[in-house]
């Protein structure tokens, strides 16, 4: 069976805050015991911090977004002419260009440089207006679209944290598996391992991609269907699997087993199926009990599926989900 292990670090760059390094405003950090304690057993976390980056000292005056939600500046709080817009998007534009090796990031949420998304944004006149995103995030993102980026907050919901994780792993399998060498036929090779995880995420994303594969993408420069395809297919992934959708890849899956199992174990798996659908198991029983058939009956097909060790099973993050 093809499994994911933690044999190599994915580089994953990380607000420098949250890796515990003193650099906020205040003097202070936002150590996260996630990133630190669980996560650096895969990662190889990369540390930045954008507003030390550009030049402002530790502790300084706090800063915020001001204005217009789509486009707004980067100001002082105390000191309103202190505008730092320009030098945070040069920032990402940097990190971009230089640390093309990521798989994945991971940001502080809130901060008017770092924050992904639900960050305050002021009118002039100081009273908050609307959300946005940070000055440097947004432009590193609007820089790789296709990067999984996740906030260390939103870590917290299982779902949320499952789905970044798979991400990752994902892109890192990208990187290494396809972009070292890159061919359409190695393009329908991953898609062929990742059939289950997408059909997981997106049934569209996994009925589209499919057909794109089979038909367009062969009359196309190669450039364009790779950074279409894993645009694509990060865009689908990043949709939350739920246990609809979940319990629907399992059957297909089990649809593989049909000729070879009896009708005893076939019904256990089936009940396993329905108390995950009923939410009285979570999703490592089901699969757990397919793994065990699929490595004696299944074929090489269906053994090699991504969607059955998306990741180390150490991390165990199917047993919350
Ligand atoms: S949130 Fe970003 S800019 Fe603010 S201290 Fe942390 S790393 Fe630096």
């Amino acid at each position: 069976m093809n499994t994911a292990t933690l044999n190599e670090l994915i580089p994953v760059g990380v607000s420098a805050c949250l890796l515990g390094h003193k650099v906020r405003y205040d003097g202070g950090h936002k150590r996260s015991k996630y990133c630190l304690n669980v996560l650096s057993e895969c990662f190889e976390f990369k540390p930045f911090c954008p507003e030390v980056s550009i030049g402002l000292s530790t502790p300084r005056e706090p800063i915020r977004l001001v204005g217009d939600a789509e486009s707004p500046r980067v100001l002082g709080t105390k000191d309103p002419s202190l505008d730092v817009t320009e030098p945070l998007k040069a920032y990402a534009a940097e990190v971009s260009d230089n640390n093309k090796d990521l798989c994945g990031y991971i940001l502080m949420q809130g901060s008017p440089s770092c924050g992904m998304e639900r960050v305050k944004v002021y009118h002039e006149n100081g009273m908050p207006n609307v959300a946005g995103s940070g000055a440097y995030a947004d432009e590193f993102m609007k820089r790789n679209p296709a990067l999984p980026v996740e906030e260390e907050g939103r870590l917290n919901d299982p779902v949320l944290r499952e789905n970044f994780i798979t991400r990752v792993f994902v892109y890192f399998s990208w990187q290494k598996e396809v972009m070292s060498a890159p061919s359409l036929h190695e393009v329908i090779q991953f898609h062929s391992r990742h059939k289950y995880q997408l059909m997981a995420h997106s049934y569209e994303g996994y009925k589209l991609l499919g057909k794109y594969l089979a038909t367009e993408a062969s009359q196309l420069p190669l450039e364009e269907v790779l950074d279409t395809y894993i645009l694509e297919l990060m865009t689908h992934l990043k949709k939350r699997a739920s246990r609809k959708t979940h319990t629907n890849t399992l059957m297909h899956i089990m649809g593989y087993l049909k000729r070879d199992i009896d009708t005893e174990t076939k019904q256990d798996l089936l009940e396993a199926i329905e108390q995950y659908r009923k939410e009285e198991v979570n999703l490592v029983v089901p699969l757990a009990l397919l793994k065990h058939y699929l490595k004696r009956f299944g074929s090489e097909y269906i053994q090699s599926q991504a969607y059955l060790d998306p990741y180390p099973h150490e991390l165990g993050l199917r047993n919350y989900i």
